[in-house]
């Protein structure tokens, strides 16, 4: 990469090196600095999740949620985890980060079902090092245990990449997961260049559509082809399909149509605190109760 953006700065002149050259120093300070951070972030409480939810395209109602990492630095402010999960994956840290994702997404969401007298499902993302790590499965049982969420109710997203290493290592985990209960997602798909052909060994559930073939949907023929292509192979395969990254109504129709089942994005609803999430329940039921 640092290669590359010198290559192109040098083509386009001097001047412009510098401030490459500048902005790549301040990066990989700032990538120091966090991967520091990092080691002391849960401990300090400077973790909090926040909830996205899910919703049935047939009747726009809630049906879970995908819990997603915040991280509040002291110095550097809110770190998308984009930023930062790839620095905790290199670090090894993903594995205890992700392990306090499972169980505080798991109790956040037995304190909602219980006060809401709600079934709501909870999909929480995996990452590769977590998911081939030792220890994974028995943390998830010791996390359902602990937190009594019954493991229906627990989805877990992994990346294609996560699926095509390890392939036989990776089924038995999946059988094993999917024997507990617990539901599988690919998330991302489509972004992965991988043979399609591994769908048809893997125990899964559902495919979410990636983001990026969402926001084109409409407007870009390739992406359009590409989407209803996904659907309409996870439909033979006996599988559904969510479509991640909403933002239009436009979108929504065009995927509805197609027969997606599941639907995310900020058109229906922004990642949110619980308290936030809670009130958005809340706020929904009394809207259906007047509408009634
Ligand atoms: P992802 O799992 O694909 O999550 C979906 C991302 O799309 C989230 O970004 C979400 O906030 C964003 N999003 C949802 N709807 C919309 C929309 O309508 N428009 C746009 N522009 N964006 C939308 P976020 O929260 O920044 O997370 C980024 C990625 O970081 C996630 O992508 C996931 O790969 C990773 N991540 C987040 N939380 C965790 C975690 O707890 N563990 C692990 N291993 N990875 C995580
Ligand atoms: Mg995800
Ligand atoms: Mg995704
Ligand atoms: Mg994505």
């Amino acid at each position: 990469h640092a290669d590359m953006a010198m290559y192109l700065a040098k083509r386009q002149g001097r001047n412009t090196f510098h401030w490459y050259s500048h902005d790549m120093t301040a990066a990989m300070n700032e990538r120091v600095t966090l991967r520091r951070g990092l080691h002391d972030a849960i401990a300090a409480s400077q973790f909090e999740l926040h909830y996205q939810p899910l919703l049935d395209a047939d009747d726009d109602s809630v049906r879970g949620f995908e819990a997603l990492i915040r991280w509040q630095h002291p110095t550097e402010g809110l770190v998308s985890p984009a930023t930062f999960i790839p620095l905790a994956e290199q670090t090894g840290q993903i594995v205890a980060i992700g392990e306090w994702v499972l169980a505080r997404a798991c109790s956040d969401l037995v304190a909602l079902n219980r006060k809401m007298g709600t079934h709501y499902w909870m999909s929480v993302n995996v990452s590769p090092l977590q998911f081939h790590g030792r220890d994974f499965v028995d943390s998830l049982v010791r996390i359902l245990r602990d937190t009594g969420l019954p493991a229906r109710q627990l989805c877990v997203e992994l990346t294609e990449g996560v699926l095509m290493e390890n392939a036989n290592a990776t089924i038995d985990i999946l059988q094993t997961l999917r024997g507990m209960g617990i539901e599988v997602f690919i998330d991302d798909f489509g972004t992965g260049f991988s043979s399609l052909s591994y769908l048809k060994y893997l125990p899964i559930d559902k495919i979410k559509i990636d983001r990026t073939f969402t926001r084109d949907i409409t407007t870009n023929f390739h992406d359009s082809a590409i989407a209803q292509g996904i659907i309409s192979m996870a439909h033979h395969l006996g599988l559904n399909v969510v479509a991640e990254g909403i933002e239009t109504e436009e979108q929504r129709i065009f995927l509805a149509a197609r027969g997606c089942d599941l639907f995310q994005g900020y058109l229906f609803a922004r990642p949110m605190p619980l308290p936030d999430l809670s009130r958005y329940l809340g706020d929904r039921d009394n809207l259906a109760e007047t509408n009634a």
